[in-house]
């Protein structure tokens, strides 16, 4: 079908022909002709990047009335960038209707500035929830007349907390006005929304409910978690023509992360809440552009980047909230290309693969982390293809060659060819030269596992002791031993009671019930750095003893500091180091622990 036939008209096919918009997107052919064929109420599911601004513009700019100056359709989204992206583009769909003015508002710039914007006349809005709701309480803003209300990207507005915001607004619209929504997944939140603010919608679907994007190549790399950086930068050296998303979970991780990748020789930088509004501006700019080959970032600093053409999205840690999963990888494989969606995850994490592929319906493909070797071949075939391809301004470097040509005479062709790939080469060589394998070997790290836990004893009252081996010397306090068990073993209401902290170790009292999942789930991770080694306290002892006979004094006796564990409500917050700059108000249940002293 083509847009024609859809039903397009003249003004809007000629102004998105001159946009090179040859045959309608999935989704632009599901929605068209419903709405053109009758205003009606729509839900429809489908990522960005799946052609859906067109897909609720075209219709909205051509069933609009322009005879008046009335504000007739308002479209809300959940960040400032996809704000003025979507008036955009709605502004180049209606480039030959002058009628149909298009004005967004967003937090973050001038309110002034915009207020004149409104005054001039704006036939559609387009707007985030809290701006639109200010300049609505203000009386800047009609919503008396509007005609048609999108909600884009629903579910990302709800997960940042603008229900109440969303429920005032569309309170101002009349009762005669059409909704549609789109949303890329549909959680409870979003259908109660449909529900509630819905009058018999018409529903589409553009490829499985919740479902990834069909050109994503869904993959995992099994590795130790100390080992997540280094497998991280064999991604990136494996191929050299990478554009991607990194997502981390927090900001200092995000900021650690940009700050190793960038010491260590990448095209990389940090996009996250720390930084302000400008700084942030600048990193999506030099992403946009392809001055940065990988942007570390949050979730929700990355909600406003619109990018296509990614090759990569990488979780260099999956959220906890696994639908968010969807979200990020979606942003690979857009409009027709392919991608792959990588997660760095180790053994413990498995069970979220199996959880998200509940979700996206797809199959994740376990692959190995590349060694040195396959990297360096990589990497030393893409060299040959650079020179395969690269233009040769024979005519600037003539005067030069001759004379070169004189004296690499000595040479023949594979020494001269060797010596000018090793000049790049070489210190992916140097680098890789006994370079360790990352992939984890299951069965062993099950097995050393198991031998952790089998010397687990419980005391009278049910309570294990855990030995970690982490001290004051790490500036550990009882009340970061406790937050880091939380962080660790995921949505656990665990007891703690007594904890010792020593000099360069602690030992720590856990509901004996937990205490093989604790060590479990320490089991490879790293605290700054630091690989971790969690275990039960007896093991530690017994084995400690041995050497101590033989190295007597070499350790001077520590006595616990006279600091134990108090409930600390710092430590109900597992996000506290949470990237909330976008103020999502949305509540984290169930998520909260205590730390807990019964002695
Ligand atoms: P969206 O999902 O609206 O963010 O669109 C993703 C990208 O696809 C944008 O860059 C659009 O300009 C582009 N696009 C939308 N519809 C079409 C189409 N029919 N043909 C080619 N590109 C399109």
């Amino acid at each position: 079908m083509t847009f024609s036939e859809l039903g397009v008209g003249e003004k809007i096919l000629k102004a998105i022909e001159e946009l090179g918009f040859e045959r309608p997107m999935p989704v632009q052919e599901a929605v068209l002709p419903i709405l053109f064929e009758k205003e009606t109420d729509l839900i429809a599911l489908a990522q960005t990047g799946t052609g859906k601004t067109a897909a609720f513009g075209i219709p909205t700019i051509q069933n609009l009335d322009y005879s008046n100056q009335n504000t007739e359709a308002v479209v809300l989204s959940p960040t400032r960038e996809l704000c003025v992206q979507i008036a955009n583009d709605l502004t180049k769909y209606a480039k030959y209707i002058p009628e149909c003015t298009v004005v967004p508002v967003y937090g973050g710039a001038s309110i002034e500035v915009q207020k004149k914007a409104l005054k001039k006349g704006a036939k559609i809005i387009v707007a985030t929830p809290g701006r639109i709701n200010d300049l609505l309480r203000r009386k800047y803003i009609d919503l008396s007349n509007v005609k048609w209300a999108v909600l884009d990207e629903a579910d990302e507005m709800l997960d940042m907390g603008f229900k109440d915001d969303l429920d005032f607004i569309l309170a101002q619209t009349p009762d005669t006005k059409h909704t549609m929504l789109f949303s890329a997944t549909m959680p409870d939140e979003v259908a109660r929304i449909a529900k509630n603010y819905m009058n018999d919608p018409k529903e589409v679907t553009i490829g499985v409910r919740n479902s990834g994007s069909a050109n994503v190549r869904h993959c995992y790399y099994l590795v130790q978690a100390k080992d997540r950086y280094l497998a991280l930068k064999r991604i990136a050296d494996y191929y050299p023509s990478i554009y991607a998303i990194i997502f981390c979970r927090t900001r200092s991780e995000t900021q650690e992360v940009a700050t190793a990748l960038i010491r260590d020789g990448y095209n990389a930088d940090a996009l996250h809440g720390d930084l302000s509004q400008a700084q942030r501006d600048h990193v999506m700019e030099r992403f946009r552009c392809r001055n940065l080959q990988m942007l570390v970032a949050t979730d929700v600093a990355a909600r406003g980047l619109d990018v296509s053409n990614l090759t990569h999205v990488i979780n260099y840690n999956l959220p906890d909230e696994i639908e968010q999963y969807t979200h990020r990888s979606g942003r690979t494989g857009r409009a027709d290309k392919t991608g792959i969606s990588i997660a760095i995850i180790n053994l413990r994490e498995k069970h979220k693969i199996k959880a998200i592929e509940k979700i996206i319906k797809k199959k994740f493909e376990q692959v190995p982390v590349p060694t040195g070797m396959d990297v360096c071949e990589k990497q030393f075939y893409n060299m040959i293809a650079k020179v395969e391809r690269v233009e040769v301004k024979y005519d600037e470097i003539n005067k030069f060659t001759s004379e070169v040509v004189k004296r690499l005479e000595w040479m023949d062709k594979k020494e001269l060819i060797s010596r000018f790939v090793s000049v790049e080469f070489n210190r992916f060589l140097e680098y890789y030269k006994n370079s360790p394998d990352l992939n984890v070997k299951e069965k062993e790290e099950k097995q050393k596992i198991d031998k952790k836990k089998s010397k687990v004893q419980h005391n009278d009252v049910g309570m294990a002791r855990l030995f970690f081996n982490l001290g004051y010397a790490d500036k550990i306090l009882p009340q970061r031993l406790i937050g880091l068990i939380n962080d660790t073993c995921d949505n656990k209401d665990i007891k703690i009671g007594k904890i010792d902290i020593m000099e360069r170790f602690s030992y720590v009292d856990v509901d004996g019930y937990y205490a093989n999942e604790i060590i479990e789930a320490f089991h490879g991770e790293t605290y700054k750095r630091k690989p971790l080694i969690v275990e039960a306290a007896n093991a530690r002892k017994a084995g400690a003893d041995k050497k101590s006979k033989k190295k007597q004094n070499s350790l001077p006796v520590e006595t616990p500091k006279k600091k134990e564990a108090k409930g600390d409500k710092k430590n109900k917050r597992k996000d506290r180091n949470k990237d909330t700059d976008f103020a999502p108000k949305k509540g984290r249940k169930g998520r909260s622990r205590r730390g807990e002293n019964f002695f």
